[in-house]
């Protein structure tokens, strides 16, 4: 069973504590598999990757046929991810609130419920909330190897959230 789920995006502590909750996996050789909601515990964002209030709430682990993994991740009005690059890409999908992203050298922009982000693999960019609304997103990477989803980079300013 493959351990990895989201690990770049959670404190080691979190990450450590989350696969004592890992569900079943689908493989080949079995059916499907349902992750009940509420099966697998909502951890908190670390300071070292997000500012502000962030809380990831696991959906599905990759697994050794399916590369790719998911969680929704829910920012606090003003909180945000740290600057980082995803090795394969990322598709974010905001399921509520109004939120911004950033792409290194270029204009911050809004975005709303609905709206699908797509992230190009080692695009520097940032997303969280709106200074004045939560926002909720699914991210869905693919590993490049176990458990390498992201690269960490520095924090987000405050001149750089208000697009200054
Ligand atoms: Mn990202």
């Amino acid at each position: 069973m493959k351990k990895t789920v989201l690990a770049g995006l959670l404190s080691v502590s979190a990450a450590a504590a989350m696969t004592a909750a890992q569900p079943a996996l689908a493989e080949p050789d079995k059916g499907q598999t349902i992750i009940r909601g509420g099966e697998q515990a909502a951890v908190k964002g670390s300071p070292q990757f997000f500012t502000g209030s962030v809380r990831i709430d696991p959906l599905y682990p990759a697994n050794n046929a399916m590369r790719s993994s998911g969680g929704s991740v829910t920012f606090e009005p003003g909180a945000r991810s740290h600057w980082h690059v995803h090795p394969v890409g990322q598709v974010l999908i905001v399921t509520s609130g109004v939120g911004r992203t950033q792409e290194w050298g270029k204009p911050v922009q809004e975005i709303r419920a609905g709206d699908v982000v797509i992230c190009p693999v080692g695009v520097k960019h940032w997303h969280g909330a709106a200074p004045n609304s939560a926002m909720t997103h699914i991210s869905i990477c693919e590993e490049k190897e176990p458990g390498k989803v992201v690269e960490w980079m520095e924090e987000v300013t405050d001149a750089q959230y208000n697009g200054n």
